[in-house]
């Protein structure tokens, strides 16, 4: 008889595991509360406009990256999908100045050394940090013990040419984004870098990460994450598993310590294994005891990030225009004061806004959980949501006049937004990989249950694509150890 496996959530991370332990040889169950998969990876149509809500970059997905057969074998990337990577990726005007940032690390080099000659000594750095990141990959290993097909060994060259890199991230962990980007004296490439890339409180090695992503990976696949679901919806299908909507999971059910089944809706539905992807901050009300492991009490004080997300559907062509560009301009968005707007243009995609139109997207990323919620409680949330709506349209026809009268959509998401479609604590999609955090792997298994396995982007900051896929990968790979299944993995 084939073991049942019941996975909650079909987000990425519990398609991911859903994928694996179906190759397998596991009888394979994923029940999603929404009507649809991709969890917080997911986008919107709104007259006659798609909208991407998530993807911007898809980090650590280049061919050389350990992580890479993952992407393919699951259907997020690989040779039958599109991948996008405009460049330069990034224009902050400044002061009417441009500042791009390329892909192109020596091209980058050339263009700050040609806007600020005085910052040669912090562009020479940046220049030669990016390149010793860029040798930096996320190791691919298997849990100990586990019967295999294809191994995954430690790569040797990989490792041996990691180690003088390792050496370097203390001094890396010490800075925030904003504190490396510092040392630079030009205001414009101090803003570019410090608070664009990565939000503004991460560590600085997320930063370097990200540009050292940017040379190598950090595309944006064709159709972006509704497609992306998609794929790994219908690759699950095919496997045989199954996929059912608009089905919460209500309970975990447990004989002792060992998870054997799932209450929904008062009906108790058994099986051999669970596997958890709903965000572990929230995940407390399916277990008959809390998570009391330290890592997962902890996360609790991963700072969250969180956005107020605006999607804003124009009647122009703005092929022209950058594919993510940002400018200066006063507003309150979410209680939070910003001083500049960052705008991602998909005019260049094809099939997201009618003919001769434009969709496009505008981020707040900050904590304004507090300030949406007392709002939804007063009554006046959806007033605040048409207020901010015109404040940006009118900010968007100021920075390019064209836009005038061109504005047909603009629609707002919030914390809470995140929080009603997916159960996210507080509405948070990533959390904040902090200045001294160590980068570590995602955790899989919580000390007190048996057969229960965690994954999902709440298992290691800063989560995100790569640490859902890699939690998904090992919570599978931990089923297979428990049963004695061999497991069928990546190549
Ligand atoms: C605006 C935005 C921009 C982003 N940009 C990027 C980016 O550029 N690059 C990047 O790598 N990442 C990005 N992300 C983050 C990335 O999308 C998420 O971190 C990732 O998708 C999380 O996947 P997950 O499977 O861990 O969680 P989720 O997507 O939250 O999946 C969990 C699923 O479980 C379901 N669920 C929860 N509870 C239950 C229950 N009791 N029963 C049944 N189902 C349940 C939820 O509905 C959900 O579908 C972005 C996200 C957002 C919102």
């Amino acid at each position: 008889m084939m073991k049942k496996i019941a996975i909650i959530g079909a987000g990425v991370s519990g398609m991911t595991a859903a994928i694996y332990c179906l190759k397998s040889g596991f009888d394979v169950t994923v029940y999603e509360q929404h009507s649809r998969s991709g969890g917080l990876c997911s986008g919107w149509k709104r007259k006659g406009y798609s909208f991407e809500g998530a993807v911007h970059w898809i980090n650590d997905s280049g061919l050389n990256d350990p992580l890479y057969s993952l992407w393919r074998e699951t259907g997020i990337l690989g040779e039958n999908v599109k991948n996008y990577r405009s460049d330069p990726y990034f224009v902050y005007t400044y002061n009417g100045t441009n500042i791009c940032i390329y892909r192109d690390i020596d091209r980058l080099k050339a263009h700050l050394l040609e806007i600020s000659p005085e910052d040669t000594k912090a562009i020479e750095t940046l220049y030669r940090d990016v390149q010793t990141m860029r040798k930096l990959k996320i190791p691919l290993m298997d849990i100990r013990g586990l019967k295999t097909k294809n191994k995954n060994r430690i790569n040797l060259p990989l490792l041996l040419n990691m180690i003088p890199q390792i050496v370097k991230l203390p001094r890396w962990s010490k800075y925030s984004a904003k504190e490396y980007a510092a040392a630079f004296k030009h205001p414009g490439i101090r803003k570019a870098l410090g608070e664009f890339i990565v939000y503004k409180k991460f560590g600085s090695l997320s930063l370097l990460h990200t540009m050292a992503c940017f040379m190598d990976s950090g595309v944006y696949p064709e159709g972006g994450s509704l497609n992306l679901g998609k794929r790994m919806e219908d690759k699950i299908n095919a496997l045989g598993g199954r996929i059912l909507f608009n089905t919460k999971a209500d309970r975990i059910i447990f004989e002792g310590n060992t998870a054997c089944g799932l209450e929904i809706q008062g009906e108790k539905i058994l099986c051999d294994a669970v596997i958890v992807t709903q965000d572990l901050l929230t995940a407390e009300n399916l277990l008959k005891k809390p998570l009391n492991d330290k890592w997962i009490q902890s996360a609790k004080n991963d700072p969250p990030v969180q956005t107020t997300f605006a999607c804003i559907g124009v009647r122009d062509d703005l092929r022209d225009v950058p594919y993510a560009f940002a400018f200066d301009e006063e507003i309150s968005v979410g209680g939070i004061q910003y001083d500049c707007m960052t705008l991602t243009n998909y005019a260049n995609h094809t099939d997201y806004a009618p003919p001769g139109c434009s969709s496009l997207t505008c981020s707040f990323t900050g904590d304004s959980y507090e300030y949406w919620k007392e709002l939804k409680k007063n009554g006046t949330y959806a007033e605040e949501k048409l207020r901010l709506a015109n404040e940006l349209g009118q900010l968007l026809e100021k920075h390019l006049p064209r836009l005038k009268n061109k504005i047909e959509v603009i629609d707002i998401a919030t914390p809470l937004t995140y929080e009603r479609y997916t159960g996210s604590y507080r509405g948070a999609w990533m959390t904040i990989l902090e200045k001294k955090a160590r980068p570590s792997l995602p955790r899989s298994i919580p000390a007190k249950y048996k057969r229960l396995y965690l994954a999902g982007f709440r298992t290691k900051a800063p989560g995100g694509l790569p640490i859902a896929l890699l939690s998904g990968f090992k919570a599978s790979q931990y089923a297979c150890k428990d049963f004695g299944m061999t497991f069928e993995g990546n190549r």
